[in-house]
């Protein structure tokens, strides 16, 4: 099976021996506050930084997921707002749920043409904190390192946090250029799902002293307290964090995956702009994504040519969120091969070319 999921997504096929390893070397069964959890923690903390280029002042931490950062970020940075600045429905969603917590979180949606429209913002001095999608897996866009040095330097005083979910450990993101930036680990990273990594500058540990929030099993100030010893505050994802640390030995660093992905991206957007039965969602060439690509048709073709890849051994990603239905997604992952596209291609010129 060829899997081009952008999430879940396809595993490393080493994923399979290090499980057996994992086992073997006592890893399941381990308790979170002994030496050999402690050890891998630290190991695999020191790998991220070198591997995905975190800066070496950042805080490394656990969570089990993308959307518990979005909280923990909520909850544990503003006591006012947050503002959400978005395009596709992850975006979007996290801004529903910082309104749960915080009601007076605001939110400015751009077009999926448009690059994020950061000249144009008016944000209050009682936003505390500003959430950017880099990638949005929903509609396969992004936002260029450059738009995020233009948001920094246009707010100085704010932080601003980063959901990297479909694009970090792939691409060679400006990581000092933002306070904090989260991934979990079923995409770019290529491994199973239940863990998500983030990031956090030493100004936002020391506003999140500031706010002293404690009122959550992950607030941010536990979870920095427990991981000065490289802890958790509950039981993590011992077997993830290990195969987390397993990938990442083997991995080159994410410059090399950048040009590697870099280049792919440009041969597959040139490959699908040819066809007549579907064009790409996006068309503005400087929005999009490295890491998914979207391609939009008629829902009755997206339906039956989702069914024939499937047919032929290869998953290809379902629309999501308003494009659910006319459109379907390629993930650009480094864990996926070469090769792998050359087969997709070929389904491709088969049938419609
Ligand atoms: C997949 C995804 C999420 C959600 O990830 P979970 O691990 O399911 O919480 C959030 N944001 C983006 C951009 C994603 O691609």
């Amino acid at each position: 099976m060829l899997n081009f999921y952008p999430g879940p997504s396809k595993v490393y096929p080493d994923v399979r021996h290090f499980m057996q390893e994992a086992y073997d070397e006592g890893f399941l069964g381990t308790p979170h506050r002994g030496d050999q959890f402690v050890q891998l923690s630290r190991a695999t903390v020191a790998l991220l930084k070198r591997k995905i280029n975190i800066p070496q002042d950042y805080y490394i931490f656990f969570t089990s997921s993308a959307t518990e950062c979005w909280e923990i970020l909520i909850q544990s940075l503003t006591t006012s707002k947050s503002y959400h600045i978005y395009n596709g429905s992850f975006g979007e969603k996290w801004h529903e749920y910082a309104k749960r917590i915080r009601p007076k979180a605001e939110g400015l949606k751009f077009d999926v043409n448009e690059a994020m429209p950061v000249e144009q913002l008016a944000i209050g001095s009682d936003t505390e904190l500003i959430c950017i999608t880099q990638s949005e897996t929903a509609n396969g866009t992004q936002v260029s390192n450059s738009s995020i040095i233009t948001l920094q330097n246009r707010y100085r005083d704010k932080l601003i946090a980063v959901d990297a979910t479909s694009s970090m450990a792939g691409l060679n993101l400006k990581m000092m250029k933002a306070d904090i930036w989260f991934a979990s680990v079923q995409k770019c990273f290529g491994l199973p799902s239940g863990l998500a990594v983030m990031a956090c500058s030493p100004r936002a540990i020391f506003r999140a002293k500031q706010k002293a929030d404690r009122a959550h099993y992950n607030s941010l100030l536990f979870m920095y307290e427990k991981m000065l010893n490289y802890q958790t505050t509950y039981t993590p994802n011992v077997l993830d964090i290990y195969l987390l640390r397993r990938v990442l030995e083997n991995r080159p660093t994410v410059k090399l995956l950048d040009e590697e992905l870099t280049e792919r991206a440009n041969n597959l957007y040139t490959f699908f702009s040819e066809f007549s039965d579907f064009k790409l969602l996006v068309e503005n060439e400087e929005v999009r994504s490295k890491t998914v690509l979207a391609l939009q048709g008629s829902e009755r073709l997206i339906d039956e040519l989702k069914k024939r890849a499937m047919h032929h051994d290869i998953r290809l990603g379902n629309g999501y969120g308003e494009w659910q239905r006319n459109t379907f997604r390629i993930a650009n992952f480094p864990a996926i091969l070469d090769e792998e596209f050359e087969e997709l291609k070929r389904f491709f010129l088969h049938y419609y070319g």
